[in-house]
């Protein structure tokens, strides 16, 4: 199996998942700004059909009935399972294969990242399902392939990295002359069973630093990185260059909101680094597409902690797939506006 590594485009998908109205939302002081239309277009800020056309008439602001395509489109109803099997699922064998891979949550403060990658008891997100299905495809290979599995999360926040599953380590990053990104000090885990790793993944969640500003108290400003490290080896041929390292990357990145006005300074150079780390993602991801055109442009992995991590993960033969998680109300418009325009760009890659 061969990957041309000048065709990053092909190798980027790019998801929208519309998350059901909640609470206040459902009131009539707002409506819905968001629709799906089957599994590919979503329709941003369409006329409203209750109007009486007199509004639409009378008020300045027109709606923008926007139309946007993307590789899928998950309406408010779409289940978790929905989610996993056209995404993460489909590119396993990728990573079983031996290529690193990486799946982002992107969107605001609210728009359901958490809940997509890592879900609940009762429903259990992207990282879990890919987790066991990954332990089952290794079954099922088990009688030509023995493969270790090991998984690691961590946090970024403010630049600053903290291992979710073992809070206190210190963690250094270091690139090897290959260019392999290696986490030193990180701890490792073999979750034995289903329930083993969502404990744990429930757990380290509850450890991911959350800030309270004036603006938004539930504001999440942490990159959340769950890895899973997987050694192949065929068991056939048994020779050392048969070995297979693969890495895949399921993360759960920070609140995409503009920066909150707040009065504190602490907060505001959060918001900065936060934006660095997404700010450099974007540029990566830019810069990847250029290089359809450009093979020699520059690529800015070492601009932020998050894009230093995945440097080994993003581009060349490597899958990426990237969900971007929207409210359906217009009380956050602009949230779903910028996050759509975000997503849109990334798709021309
Ligand atoms: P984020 O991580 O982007 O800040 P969350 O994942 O915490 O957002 O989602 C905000 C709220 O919406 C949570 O209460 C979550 O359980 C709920 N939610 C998000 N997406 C869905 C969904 N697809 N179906 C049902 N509830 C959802
Ligand atoms: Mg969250």
């Amino acid at each position: 199996r061969f990957k041309d590594t000048n065709m990053a485009s092909s190798n980027i998908k790019i998801c929208v998942r519309i998350r059901p109205e909640q609470g206040t939302e459902r009131s009539s002081k707002f409506r819905e700004v968001v629709k799906a239309i089957g599994d590919k277009i979503v329709v941003f800020d369409p006329p409203d059909d209750n109007s009486n056309g007199l509004k639409q008439i009378f008020t300045s602001q027109r709606n923008k009935d926007l139309k946007f395509s993307f590789d899928y489109v998950f309406g408010p109803e779409s289940s978790q399972l929905d989610v996993y099997r056209c995404t993460t699922a489909t590119i396993l064998d990728d990573v079983l294969n031996g290529f690193n891979c990486c799946v982002f949550a992107y969107g605001a403060t609210g728009a359901g990242k958490t809940f997509t990658m890592l879900g609940n008891k009762e429903n259990p997100g992207v990282i879990y399902k890919t987790v066991m299905m990954l332990y089952t495809k290794i079954d099922a290979l088990s009688d030509s392939y023995k493969y270790d599995v090991e998984v690691s999360y961590v946090e970024i926040y403010n630049e600053n990295m903290k291992d979710l599953l073992s809070p206190g380590r210190k963690l250094v990053m270091n690139e090897g002359s290959d260019g392999k990104i290696t986490l030193c000090g990180v701890s490792m885990h073999q979750p034995k069973n289903a329930d083993e790793l969502l404990d744990m993944l429930l757990r380290g969640n509850t450890e991911r630093t959350q800030s309270s500003t004036s603006a938004n108290s539930e504001s999440s400003r942490s990159h959340a990185i769950f890895q899973i490290y997987l050694r192949g080896r065929n068991k056939v041929s048994g020779t050392t260059a048969t070995w297979k390292h693969s890495k895949f990357s399921l993360i759960d990145l920070a609140g995409s909101e503009k920066g909150n006005v707040t009065t504190n300074n602490k907060q505001q150079r959060e918001g900065k680094n936060i934006n660095r780390s997404l700010l450099a993602l974007g540029n990566v991801i830019n810069a990847l597409a250029e290089r359809n055109k450009n093979p020699k442009i520059f690529i800015p992995y070492r601009d932020s902690k998050l894009t230093r991590l995945l440097k080994d993960s993003l581009g060349g033969s490597c899958q990426t797939i990237m969900i971007a998680n929207l409210s359906p109300s217009s009380k956050s418009y602009e949230d779903t506006y910028n996050t759509l325009k975000y997503a849109n760009r990334a798709k021309n890659i």
